[in-house]
Order: C-alpha cells, then sequence, then structure tokens
C-alpha cells in the first residue's frame, strides 16, 4: 500500500528522492518539515522535460486548409450559459485574422459563432463578404423566443432568414442539454432531443445546412474536481466547466439523446464537433460514424485526446478519412484557454500532431498543458488523408468547389 507522501510524490506534488519519503503524513499541519523535502504547489510544478527526441518545426500546413472552428465573433449578451442577444462581440478585425491566415496556409475560417438577425448581417457583412472564400459564417439559434408557443416554427423560419442572409451551417453551443431550462435559465433543463426542435433540424438538411454540434464535455468535466480528476487544474481554472451533480445528465444521456436526433433526421448533416464530443473513446465515436451515416466529427480542441493515443488515432484518421474535419475552436485573444488561442503557434502544433512523427511535444502553446498534464505524439498522416482533413471534407459540407 501506498501512503499520501508517496502517492503526492508519484503525481509531482513533491520534490525530493522518492526513497527518502518516509511513511507518515508529513504534510499533515503541525509537522515539522524533513530537511531537503520540501511542499510544492501544483500550480508552480513546471518540469522540463530531459528527453531528447527529434523537433520539428511546420510553419505552413502542407495544403491548404479550412479551420473548421473558430470563433470571431460572440453573443454580447449571455445568461447561465444561454446567449440571450443577436448583438454580436467582434473578437478581432479581418486584418489581424489574415495575417495568420496567409502565414499558416489557411484559406478559409468557418466562424461558427455568427448569432442569427441584424448581428448575424454584420458578421456576414464584415467577414464573409468583405473578403468572398475567406471567411464562413454560421447561425445559432434565437433562445430569446424559446418559450413562445410556436418557437419550432419560429426556429425553423429563422433558419431560413438565416440562410437568405448568407449564413452556411448552423451551431449548437453545449447550450442545449447544460444550459437551456423549459424558462429559458430556469426550470428543467431542456433535452438535445426535445421535438420542438424538429423543424429546426429539418430546415437546415432542407437547405443543406450542416449543423455543427456541441454536445456534452470530456468526461473528467462529469466526476468530482478532486484529486483523482485528471483535468483537476482546468476545472479549478474553470469551476463552471464542471457538470458533476446537481440535476445535470451524465456524458452517456447527453450522447444518447443526441443520437435519437441523428436518427430522427437522417437527412440533416451532423458535424460534431471536439471529435465527437468523446475524444477518450474513439471506439464509441467510430461506433456511433459507423450508426450514422449524417455524421461528421471536427478534431477542435482535442489533439490533446487524440494525441496521447497515437496508434489508436491514427487507425481511427485511415478509417474515417472520409468525415473528419480539421478545426481548432480557435478565439482571437482566448488568452484564458491557450488550448484554443488564436495565433501561430496553435496552428503550428496542430500541424505537427498531424504531419510529422514527433514524440513526445505539448498539445497548446502553455508553460502548463491546460487540459491536463501529458504530452502528445504525432500521427504523421499521409498526403491523400491530410487533403481530406484539412479542405475536401469541410469543402464538400460547405458546398465549396476545391
Ligand atoms: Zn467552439
Amino acid at each position: 500500500m501506498i501512503n499520501r507522501r508517496q502517492w503526492l510524490y508519484g503525481v509531482g506534488l513533491m520534490a525530493g528522492a522518492a526513497s527518502r519519503a518516509r511513511p507518515g503524513f508529513a504534510l499533515d499541519a503541525g509537522e515539522p518539515e524533513e530537511a531537503g523535502h520540501h511542499p510544492l504547489d501544483l500550480s508552480e510544478f513546471v518540469p522540463t522535460s530531459m528527453l531528447q527526441v527529434n523537433e520539428s518545426r511546420v510553419e505552413r500546413a502542407r495544403f491548404p486548409l479550412i479551420d473548421f472552428h473558430t470563433h470571431i465573433t460572440a453573443s454580447a449578451k449571455s445568461e447561465k450559459g444561454v446567449p440571450l442577444a443577436s448583438e454580436r462581440r467582434f473578437l478581432a478585425a479581418p486584418d489581424e485574422l489574415l495575417g495568420v491566415m496567409d502565414r499558416k496556409n489557411i484559406r478559409a475560417m468557418v466562424n461558427l459563432t455568427g448569432g442569427y438577425e441584424k448581428g448575424l448581417d454584420q458578421a456576414i457583412s464584415r467577414y464573409d463578404r468583405a473578403f468572398p472564400g475567406r471567411f464562413y459564417t454560421f447561425t445559432e439559434p434565437c433562445y430569446e423566443h424559446w418559450k413562445e408557443p410556436n418557437y419550432p416554427q419560429l426556429q425553423a423560419q429563422a433558419i431560413e432568414q438565416a440562410h437568405r442572409q448568407g449564413a452556411r451551417g448552423l451551431k449548437i453551443l453545449k447550450t442545449l442539454g447544460l444550459f437551456l431550462r423549459e424558462s429559458t435559465t430556469s426550470g428543467e433543463l431542456v433535452k438535445i432531443d426535445d421535438p420542438r426542435f424538429d423543424p429546426m433540424w429539418d430546415t437546415c438538411g432542407q437547405l443543406n445546412m450542416p449543423v455543427a454540434i456541441h454536445v456534452s464535455d470530456p468526461l473528467a468535466f462529469f466526476t468530482p474536481t478532486d484529486r483523482f480528476n485528471e483535468r483537476y487544474e482546468e476545472l479549478n481554472n474553470h469551476p463552471d466547466w464542471s457538470f458533476y451533480g446537481r440535476d445535470f445528465p451524465n456524458n452517456a444521456e447527453l450522447l444518447a439523446s443526441r443520437n435519437r436526433v441523428f436518427a430522427k433526421h437522417p437527412k440533416t448533416q451532423f458535424v460534431v464537433l471536439h471529435v465527437g464530443n468523446f475524444a477518450e473513446n474513439l471506439a464509441n465515436v467510430a461506433e456511433n460514424l459507423d450508426r450514422f451515416p449524417n455524421m461528421s466529427v471536427d478534431i477542435a480542441a482535442r489533439i490533446g485526446e487524440l494525441g496521447r493515443q497515437p496508434r489508436t488515432a491514427r487507425k481511427f484518421f485511415d478509417k474515417y478519412q472520409d468525415r473528419i474535419l480539421f478545426g481548432t475552436d480557435a478565439t482571437p485573444h482566448g488568452d484564458q484557454t491557450p488550448q484554443q488561442v488564436f495565433n501561430d503557434q496553435l496552428y503550428e502544433i496542430y500541424y505537427r500532431f498531424l504531419e510529422t512523427e514527433d514524440e513526445y511535444f505539448d498539445y497548446a502553446p502553455a508553460k502548463i498543458p491546460p487540459q491536463g498534464r501529458w504530452r502528445i505524439y504525432g500521427i504523421n498522416l499521409p498526403e491523400t488523408v491530410l487533403r481530406k482533413v484539412y479542405f475536401e471534407n469541410a469543402a464538400r459540407q460547405l458546398s465549396i468547389a476545391a
């Protein structure tokens, strides 16, 4: 049996030689520290790897790509996780974006959080229309009208309206399933397969608008934020990301509810973001891809997961090469979440993961790995697969000619 001191050493909470650790609970209050042994706060532990292996720098993607998952604009107003305004916040001017895009070989960015009505118009005219072929904007459900009895029809019409305005798809945030409630921000949680959304899903199918859908979150967000949680630091930094307890459904319930939507709307294309929101279990994602021909996935903000299982990931890419889209979740000035901050370094990490065989490198431009303390391994995709993942699969969803 290991004692607490040895356990702390094992997870890097303490410095010093394990052999000198003695049984007991030296960290307990009142007990003097043994000379040479110093407790170390986890946040201060920044080990330098002594491993000497090849380090590639991939400054540009090998082929021009579409980043299918970015956030250039965001809702100006949200309450308890529910966006409630057409008005947009603009996170970056087009020039700032185009500089990075040109350096990194990014042909186009898909701005998923374009909102609706007037805000959507502003987003489309500022980016999509001003720089044709470089930006594509998606619309979002208008939850401001949620409580109105004819919401199903209103929302279907809102999709038609957004389509006329130039929106290329529909984005569903994890709001659905985890935040939206019967009285918008209070009452019972609304289920993902609530039939009031059926006309919305169908309209997207009729108009050939893909649905980029985020459902659930990493498995660790549904377990207690304690010393056993592999994302402890991340949840400590973002306590509102924890869906443990209260009235939240678990991950399996959320995915099952989502799957019922895919089954009920076979003519609608769903791009399930963040590797189908279950990158920890690629066998499960594969099973669902096999079950639902109308399902694809993106890899945004999940190379940390894919890259720590490089052999399984590589097989997954080989098998589902026509249904995996490149995406990053890039958010300009998103410094709070280094795994998705829009900058040159972020893209170089993605390219290194996809294009090289490098070993044991950081999955995010950050001193401490933000989504869990591990590193990743490149999967060195063949060129035919790379072309599909970088461009062709997204182009097909967006009806863009190559
Ligand atoms: Zn996102």
